[in-house]
């Protein structure tokens, strides 16, 4: 494992015992092989090893690396063909459930995949929770936890169990337990869960098994969408309190609820009471309708994620950004709507900035990702603090979540190892050129495939009640 020192940045590091961030003013950072093992305002304290290299982060920022909590990356290659859809329309027309999934080979959900996790690792992305819904065929299964291994970021892979006729819950057990099994040299980095999205049509019993699978397989975390309000009939079997008084809590493993724009003070107590988290994806949430009017209540038990990368922005600080000025935004309404002129700033971008490092760590449980400190994972973002967009900065948190882009991150590295490096990545497996060109010839054929199967939908789908959405334009 290799020795760095990073050297005379301004990192942003965690305070344990105050529980917030303390930026440092050109500090050094060595990392012995996964972990922090110092940091100190003064590098000439630090003892080196032997075989340390040194990198030189004068005029740079450092902070750690951040955390999409949830994502669908087999949908990758859809980029950018649907960026007028709604949620229904996406359903029906090229979700897991419709029948224009199976049209991705196990090669194109491979290289899909991968492209998804490289976009992460380019825009400082060091640990995802992937909710891998691509469950319609065993020939897929597999390509896609692959190229969650291949990606070299820290994964919580969630597969979506979900019995098919011609593929089988118990099969899909199989294949989990088959990876479970699976000695790959980087093992350690993907942990493996289950996606329960499928537990909207269990009764009890059915409930009751599932768990003692969960447990029987020690699979490490739980992850399900739950909407509520109108949306699927709201989503009650899914939604924390149903899991609540099903007894998840007794399996002591981390679960993460994607979106909750609709979660009752009850869903929220119970988030509290379990220590779980809510996935909020701020992109996605606004792009569909969702909002985020009742998941801001709980942002002490949320973090941030994408959701899917075809339509929403795999960059983080963009997402972070979004959702800090949207909250704003509607809390200055409520101020405003009573004719009067905000006195005071609702929600602080130290805040915005723990939800997308520290807050994805709690998320799983972990309180050693998501921080710099010592002893902690070193999973690293060095930040170009002398780019035109950034030059002038004095505060390194409002630096990041307010003014910096992709093109200002310069070295990534996840567990103490190198991922992007001066602006390129530094890959794991394969070659840039190849995976481009493949993912580039995927993207191109299904897009091709599917572009003019977007349905018109009106009146009653999936039991929601549709309504009409007054739009507005730039045509007079
Ligand atoms: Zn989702």
């Amino acid at each position: 494992m290799p020795n760095t020192l990073l050297k005379d940045g301004t990192v942003i590091s965690f305070d344990e015992a105050t529980k917030s961030i303390k930026v440092l003013e050109k500090a050094s950072i060595l990392i012995k092989g996964d972990r922090i093992a110092r940091i100190s305002e003064n590098a000439n304290d630090i003892d080196l090893p032997a075989d340390v290299e040194v990198v030189d982060v004068s005029g740079k920022i450092i902070s750690p690396g951040f955390t999409n909590t949830h994502s669908h990356m087999w949908q990758t290659a859809y980029r950018s063909m649907a960026p007028n859809c709604t949620l229904t329309q996406y359903l029906v027309w090229i979700s897991q459930m419709a029948s224009a999934a199976r049209s991705f080979t196990p090669d194109d959900i491979y290289i899909s995949c991968l492209e998804g996790y490289l976009e992460a690792i380019n825009s400082g992305v060091t640990t995802v929770v992937e909710h891998a819904n691509q469950h319609w065929d065993e020939s897929v299964f597999e390509p896609a936890y692959n190229a969650a291994v291949d990606g070299g970021a820290r994964v919580w892979y969630c597969f979506g169990v979900n019995d098919q006729p011609h593929y089988s819950e118990a099969t899909q057990y199989e294949g989990l337990a088959r990876l479970q099994q699976r000695k790959d040299d980087s093992r350690g980095l993907v942990s493996l869960g289950i996606a329960l999205d499928s537990i909207l049509q269990m009764d009890k019993e059915k409930v009751e098994k599932t768990k003692a699978l969960i447990k029987q397989m020690h699979l490490q975390a739980i992850t399900l969408h739950v909407l509520g309000g109108p949306w699927f009939r709201g989503n009650a079997s899914s939604s924390p309190t149903a899991l609540s008084d099903h007894g998840f809590q007794d399996l002591d493993i981390p679960i993460i609820f994607s979106h909750g724009p609709f979660v009752t003070s009850t869903d929220r107590d119970a988030l509290r009471k379990h220590n779980w988290n809510l996935a909020i994806t701020p992109e996605s949430e606004l792009h569909y309708g969702h909002g985020h009017k009742t998941s801001k209540l709980v942002l002490d038990q949320a973090s941030l994620g994408v959701d899917t990368n075809f339509t929403f922005s795999g960059d983080m600080l963009a997402q972070t950004r979004l959702f800090l000025q949207h909250t704003r935004g509607e809390q200055y309404a409520t101020t405003l709507d009573a004719a009067k002129i905000p006195q005071n700033c609702p929600f602080d971008v130290e805040e915005a900035f723990l939800l997308v490092t520290r807050h994805g760590g709690l998320a799983v449980r972990t309180e050693d990702v998501g921080v710099l400190r010592e002893g902690a994972k070193a999973d690293i973002v060095v930040v170009d603090g002398e780019s035109p967009n950034m030059l002038g900065w004095t505060n390194a948190v409002a630096a990041l979540v307010l003014h910096a882009n992709v093109g200002d991150i310069e070295h990534v590295l996840v567990d103490g190892e190198f991922r992007k490096r001066d602006r390129k990545l530094v890959l794991k497996k394969g070659d840039w050129g190849d995976i481009s060109k493949r993912f580039a010839s995927t993207a191109r054929r299904i897009q091709e495939e599917h572009k003019a199967g977007r349905p018109n939908l009106e009146g009653e789908v999936m039991g929601m009640e549709l309504g009409e959405v007054e739009s507005i334009s730039t045509r007079r």
